[in-house]
């Protein structure tokens, strides 16, 4: 899978949104979005017009890249949401939502969503007891994910756990902190979804992959 290894703030700019991929310095004003909340490139502060096409592109990438996925792997994750009953958008929304990845930073094992995919590749994670490296795993209900018992000592875990303590996880999640333990209650609802900064308009990617 090719990895965009580039500036992760010019993916905000480039989308004129915060995508919040970089935990603390997001909710600062040193975030780039604050400073510059224009695209990036010498054209980028220039008027042009916005096409169907072009509106369907960027909600795609907007939330393609909110959870720091190839194109390739996006594509995967919109094909098993339209086999899926009910609205394929939603699905899509719902199946991104879940990916462990997304639920290591809501459980605060990580401050943001490339963190946690970091805990993930490195093997600090465990779901069900068995050692999950996979950020793109899709949890199910009654799941358990918990860091691993040799990873709690490790600084930056410790970081972050202190910092998510002031925060609750969402309701589809339930979190024991005494002994670093996630339980996943249910899917979350359309309401619930928090990817891409959330006021996604989902039937522009499902127009665009339908074409
Ligand atoms: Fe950078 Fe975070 Fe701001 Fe995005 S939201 S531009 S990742 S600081």
């Amino acid at each position: 899978m090719s990895v965009y290894r580039g500036a992760v703030c010019k993916l905000c700019r480039r989308e004129r949104k915060k995508l919040f991929l970089k935990g603390e310095k997001c909710m600062t004003a040193k975030c780039s979005v604050e400073k510059r909340s224009y695209p990036p490139g010498l054209h980028g502060n220039a008027r042009t017009r916005v096409t169907e096409y072009g509106l369907q592109l960027r909600e795609k990438q907007r939330v393609k890249r909110s959870c720091f996925m190839s194109e390739k792997q996006f594509r995967r994750f919109f094909n098993i949401s339209d086999k899926e009953e009910g609205p394929t958008g939603a699905n899509l929304l719902i199946n991104l939502e879940c990916r462990l990845d997304n639920v290591v930073r809501q459980l605060g094992y990580a401050e943001s969503i490339l963190q946690a995919r970091q805990r993930v590749l490195h093997g600090h994670i465990k779901v069900n007891g068995k050692r999950m490296n996979i950020p793109s795993y899709i949890v199910k209900e009654a799941d358990e994910v918990t860091v691993n018992e040799k990873s709690k000592d490790i600084e930056k875990i410790k970081e972050s756990l202190e910092k998510s303590g002031k925060t609750e996880p969402p309701e589809w999640i339930e979190r024991d902190s005494s002994v670093l333990k996630g339980k996943i209650k249910r899917k979350p609802s359309r309401e619930e979804i928090t990817i891409g900064g959330g006021d996604i308009k989902e039937n522009l990617i499902v127009e665009l992959y339908s074409k």
